[in-house]
């Protein structure tokens, strides 16, 4: 199996531009950004808040997957046209998720690295067009998935012929309700023990609040993870989605601090 130790035993590099994810260079990339893309003024905020951070990837969401289709469902194209704009403007990559196969082209156009999110790990239209694209993936695990049968969807993307899928840990379901989902920190050791692929770790999701962000944080870089996913939003107490656990972005400011003695490289 293409993703296995055993058919490769580096971790794999993948790379967008300047920026590179796992490899050796032991880096662990901060990747942060509002949840969803919501206005021009929000976008601006996060993206000059990145640069004075010297952090080089925006995400944030345009086709919001949401569990209610009462709540917001993201601004669709005119979120990925502000988005191309923060890149244009900032130099930036930029991350946003493909939530179905309908919008697939438009995301992979207009992204530098394509998150196929939780809900969409199964999507086999989304893996198979993700294939193709000339872009790196960043697959997260479904919420119910095994380990196998997340590495198994990503096989799904490296035998389509694209080699280049990070892959991100987001928390699973389990009988817990007290945090939003279980952060799998032995499935991240077993991805690291067993696969090829870089891995890094979203908190965010995983506890759903904002209160232990930068300690989960601290004990993901401890593992040597690739990189990290934080949200963190110019006004959490507004934000469209995942308003509880979305950091302010002074918070963000000193979540970076706090882990730059235990990580190599942020
Ligand atoms: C997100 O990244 O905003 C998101 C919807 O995450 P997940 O797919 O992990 O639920
Ligand atoms: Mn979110």
């Amino acid at each position: 199996q293409l993703a296995s130790r055993e058919y490769r035993k580096e971790t794999r590099e993948v790379q967008f531009g300047n920026v590179s994810i796992g490899g050796n260079t032991k880096n662990t990339i901060l990747i942060s950004g509002p949840c969803s893309v919501e206005s021009e003024e929000q976008i601006q905020q996060s993206a000059e808040l990145l640069k004075s951070l010297n952090l080089t990837t925006l995400r944030g969401g345009c086709y919001k997957p949401r569990t209610s289709p009462y709540s917001f469902q993201g601004l669709g194209l005119e979120g990925l046209h502000l988005l191309a704009k923060m890149r244009e403007e900032h130099g930036l990559k930029v991350i946003t998720e493909a939530r179905d196969a309908t919008h697939i082209d438009e995301v992979i156009e207009h992204s530098d690295i394509i998150q196929i999110g939780a809900k969409a790990m199964y999507d086999q239209g989304i893996l198979r067009a993700c294939a193709k694209a000339n872009k790196p993936v960043l697959l997260k695990r479904g919420f119910g998935s095994t380990l196998q049968e997340f590495v198994q969807a990503a096989e799904f993307l490296l035998s389509g012929g694209n080699d280049q899928v990070v892959l991100c840990e987001r928390g699973i379901r389990t009988f817990e309700t007290k945090t939003r989902f279980t952060l799998d920190l032995c499935g991240v050791a077993y991805l690291q023990e067993y696969t090829n692929l870089p891995v890094i770790l979203d908190p965010s999701h995983a506890l759903g609040y904002r209160y232990g962000i930068e300690k989960l944080t601290k004990a993901c870089v401890a593992m040597g993870v690739d990189g990290l996913l934080v949200e963190a939003h110019p006004n959490p107490s507004v934000a469209k989605s995942d308003a509880a656990q979305q950091l302010t972005h002074e918070a963000l400011r000193a979540l970076k601090t706090a882990i730059e003695p235990v990580a190599k490289s942020v």
